[in-house]
């Protein structure tokens, strides 16, 4: 926590009480504050049609018209056939055609006959089965099964309803609308569906030594990249990402940034959450009176990572709801593992996703790598998976500034904080990006 000496206002101060999580315990924090985090979300639900549904969350059930199957449906191109009868073994014969979109408006099958059946078509009244049509022998108009053949009552018939009854729901308010709940959605009829309104995000890049992409950078500064990154990690957790112009390390102009963002439902900084003299995103924050649930965590890269509420506030008329905001440490990847850490999933959660964490998946280690004692570390890797496994690689970095690792990384290794040694052939969680 910097101690801000640079300036003369002595009512700065960092926030009264350090918290340092473990990593996990840090994840709790965030996952406790989940149903206060969708509360916060301004945005409407809006109707959209169902091809621009993708990606998005689904805010009203999608609920069975009939049911599913709305008939009993033969799963083969076959014969309809009392399973017993045909079983028997003896001569069918065959009475007629049922095809997909028909239906059999004869009598009810007898045990001596059978009707020819496609895939997709409804059982004809008084069949109990379909046999293949490559299990059977035919002969003219009749049929018999092949040698040693036998067919169960119910087998290659999906029975009316058994997917879904009608008025059932078929996807949860919650889920990301992808091609299975879209289909699901047609299958119901609905041309357009109820999705959660975005959340919007204010992203704050701070550092005096930052230039945006339409300035030259002299000999000392750096292009704000985080800004960019950050928007695009936004937008992908299906948000909207507002960047703010970036705020040099100078109180008055942080005030200002924190004026513009708070109008936002959720606010990102990037830089000025270590320990430097002109670190002052937190003292900044206490000053405003926001709460801190946690002003670090245990992990590499992203020890410094902050998350907290400012309080709600009403000034010129207007109310500003509290808001919760991240202080996401400035080193690029730093920033970017912080974000798959403890944004996204706050994401999730403010789009209504019922979330569990971090998204992790499980590797086996493809060499040695020394741990660090009490300290959770996500690296740089490369997940390569086939049919059988999945195995992973650290990508070599040059610590927490290296964009160019990163981008031949594709996921982030993860090492647990009570294990100094990990070996090759050890299984291990990869944090999915
Ligand atoms: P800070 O967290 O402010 O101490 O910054 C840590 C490192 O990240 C420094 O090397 C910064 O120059 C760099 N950094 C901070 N903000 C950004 C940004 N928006 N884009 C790229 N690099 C940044
Ligand atoms: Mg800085």
């Amino acid at each position: 926590m910097a101690i801000s000496s640079n300036l003369p206002d002595t009512s700065l101060g960092p926030p009264t009480v350090l918290r340092v999580l473990d990593f996990e315990a840090a994840v709790d924090e965030v996952l406790r504050h989940a149903a206060e985090l969708r509360g916060s979300v301004a945005g409407a639900t809006e109707e959209v049609p169902l091809l621009e549904s993708a990606g998005r969350m689904l805010a009203r059930a999608i609920v069975a018209d009939r049911d599913q199957p709305p008939f009993d449906r033969s799963t083969r191109d076959g014969f309809a056939v009392r399973a017993t009868a045909f079983s028997a073994g003896g001569w069918l014969s065959i009475v007629g055609q049922v095809r997909a979109g028909d239906v059999w408006s004869g009598p009810p099958l007898a045990d001596n006959e059978a009707i020819e059946i496609m895939t997709g078509a409804p059982l004809p009244a008084g069949a109990d089965a379909v046999t293949m049509v490559e299990h059977v022998e035919l002969d003219g108009g009749n049929i018999r099964a092949q040698q040693g053949r036998r067919v169960s009552p119910g087998e290659n018939v999906v029975p009316q309803g058994s997917e879904a009854r009608a008025g059932e729901v078929v996807v949860a308010v919650g889920s990301t609308i992808g091609a299975a709940e879209i289909a699901l959605a047609a299958t119901a009829g609905e041309s357009t569906l109820a999705v959660a309104g975005r959340p919007s995000v204010a992203i704050v890049a701070t550092g005096d030594e930052l230039v945006e992409l339409h300035e030259t950078p002299n000999s000392r500064q750096i292009r704000n990249s985080n800004g960019y990154a950050l928007a695009t990690l936004v937008h992908l957790a299906g948000a909207l990402p507002y960047r703010l112009a970036i705020a040099r390390d100078v109180r008055e102009e942080l005030l200002q940034r924190i004026a513009e963002a708070r109008q936002h439902d959720l606010i990102l900084f990037s830089g000025g959450v270590s320990m430097g003299k002109y670190d002052l995103v937190e003292e900044v924050l206490a000053e405003l009176g926001a709460e801190f649930f946690f002003t670090g965590v245990k992990m590499q890269p992203g020890k410094p990572i902050v998350f907290g509420r400012l309080p709600e506030r009403r000034k010129d008329g207007s109310l500003f709801p509290a808001r919760y905001f991240f202080g996401l440490p400035g080193n690029p990847v730093s920033t970017q593992v912080t974000f798959h850490c403890f944004v996204e999933p706050s994401l999730r959660t403010m789009l209504g996703e019922d979330v569990s964490g971090p998204r992790f998946a499980q590797a086996t280690l493809a060499h040695d790598v020394e741990g660090k004692q009490g300290l959770t570390r996500m690296l740089p890797a490369r997940l390569e998976s086939d049919f059988r496994q999945a195995s992973v690689r650290l990508v070599g970095w040059q610590g927490s500034g290296d964009l160019a690792a990163n981008a031949r990384a594709n996921c982030y290794a993860v090492f647990p904080p009570d294990r100094t040694e990990f070996r090759a052939g050890d299984v291990i969680s990869v944090l999915l990006r």
